[in-house]
């Protein structure tokens, strides 16, 4: 709904970015190199979430030769090397400084809406208004702590999510249950066994790429193999979750080794009663599933290296596969809690995005951004940073560079529309300047 717009003057700029992670500090580079006026607020510090919204011994999931910006490389780590989630937030931080970005931090947008009778946006923020002709909504795709209302809240056991788990010590001694077995939940639940627990590890439909094959690590198969500019996922695939890691030096995630070392898997967590779980008899085919995902790679990528005749190792131990466990061949469908000495449940079950702030016609019935590549329905109002904004890598540290390049430039046409005067309106010695926007 407009805003009423009130006589006092309030600060104005051209475009207003919503959130300094690397989203908004892509986007500062891009509104800076087609010269348009911006600022960013950030309600925390820079690469907030890199630091205090994941666990202690986070590390990137892909290297750091592929994991950053092309403007900069991180300094300290080995091209080949997985950069710690403080190095990630590190290498933003100087970014940000490299490229002098407009960026206010401790500022928090509370709303957003339409000016009346005009194009523009009037902006409220904990340090004042704001009015902005452009807003780019940068505020990440990980907002909202998704946990499937399962398990009681009052439960007598610690319930977390994974955006809250920090470390094993963090949890009462005691078995632990990790829910979720995409990137987040197979790492913790590898460290919680590492460090002595017993781990169950609720696996639902996953991709699983192989960490490296022929010498080559995935995120570059997959970009040899434009995997990674596929502009949807597959049909029916949306739920699949991608189990990837680059702890310990990056190595394949694999369900039936982990269970080979004591950790045991169940299907999809279904239902709770007297404190007993119930799961789904999915597990063989989730893993399966998996497995084949697995293969499918190792194929596209021989293929593609005959084709193109490159001089790749031979890696045929890639293709050895671990004998399904009996937790696999003889699933655990029930389980007593309190039996299995269960004290604590990790939840690596996803986020939602929480756009309250942002009361503007740009949303679907179900709350969900409309727009085209990260362009608004709503004039003048951008996303970026989300899960297939205009392909797979758009949620991920080089993909939304791309993209924030792309709605940069989108940005200045827009201005450049905004400032055309038909010739005959133009000032006569400033005819020729009448379709710049400055
Ligand atoms: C566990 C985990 C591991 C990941 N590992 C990798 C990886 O290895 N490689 C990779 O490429 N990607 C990875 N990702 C995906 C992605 O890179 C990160 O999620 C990244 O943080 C997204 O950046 P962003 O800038 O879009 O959002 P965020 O990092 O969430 O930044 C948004 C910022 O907006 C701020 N904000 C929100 N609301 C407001 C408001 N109203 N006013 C002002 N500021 C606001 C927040 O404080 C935050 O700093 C990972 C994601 C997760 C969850």
């Amino acid at each position: 709904m407009p805003e009423n717009d009130s006589a006092t003057s309030v600060e104005t700029i051209d475009t207003l970015v919503v959130g300094g992670g690397q989203a908004g500090i892509a986007m500062s580079e891009h509104l800076g190199r087609c010269g348009v006026p911006h600022l960013v607020l950030e309600r925390d510090r820079i690469a907030e979430r890199w630091r205090s919204g994941r666990w202690d011994s986070l590390v990137a999931n892909g290297p750091a030769w592929h994991d950053r910006f092309p403007g900069m490389k991180f300094s300290g780590i080995g091209a080949d090397e997985f950069a710690p989630k403080e190095a990630v937030a590190d290498y933003f931080v100087a970014y940000a400084k490299m490229i002098a970005a407009p960026i206010r931090c401790g500022v928090e947008v509370t709303r957003v809406r339409r000016r009346a009778g005009r194009p523009g946006f009037r902006v409220d923020t904990s340090a004042g208004p704001i009015e902005a002709e452009t807003l780019v909504a940068a505020t990440g795709p990980f907002q909202r702590p998704l946990i499937p209302p399962i398990i009681p809240e009052d439960a007598a056991l610690l319930q977390l999510h994974s955006s809250g788990y920090r470390n094993p010590g963090q949890l009462p001694a005691g078995a632990v249950l990790v829910v979720g077995a995409g990137s987040s939940g197979v790492q913790i639940a590898d460290e919680l066994m590492r460090a002595g627990r017993q781990v169950y590890l609720s696996v639902g439909p996953h991709d699983r790429p192989p960490r490296a094959y022929r010498g080559r690590d995935f995120v570059w198969w997959l970009g040899m193999l434009g995997k990674w500019d596929a502009v949807a996922a597959t049909p029916g695939t949306e739920h699949v979750t991608i189990a990837v890691s680059g702890a310990h030096g990056g190595q394949t995630v694999d369900f039936k080794r982990l269970a080979a070392q004591g950790m045991t898997l169940l299907g999809l967590t279904q239902s709770c009663r007297d404190g007993v779980l119930g799961f789904a008899p999915d597990l063989a085919k989730n893993i399966a599933r998996g497995d084949a995902n697995y293969l499918s790679v190792l194929d596209e990528a021989d293929a593609w290296a005959e084709r193109y005749g490159l001089d790749l190792p031979e890696d045929p131990a890639a293709r050895e596969l671990e004998p399904d466990p009996a937790c696999v061949t003889d699933p655990v469908l029930e389980l007593n809690l309190a039996d299995a000495g269960v004290t604590s449940i990790v939840w690596a079950t996803g986020f939602a995005t929480d756009y309250s702030w942002l009361q503007v016609d740009a949303f679907d019935e179900r709350g969900r951004p409309r727009h085209q590549r990260g362009i608004s329905t709503e004039p003048g109002v951008y996303f970026l940073g989300l899960p297939w904004l205009s392909h797979r890598g758009s949620s991920f540290i080089w993909g939304v560079w791309h993209d924030a390049a792309f709605i940069a430039d989108h940005i200045a046409t827009q201005r450049g529309y905004r400032a055309y005067r038909p010739a005959a309106q133009a000032t006569p010695n400033h005819a020729d300047d009448s379709n710049d926007a400055d």
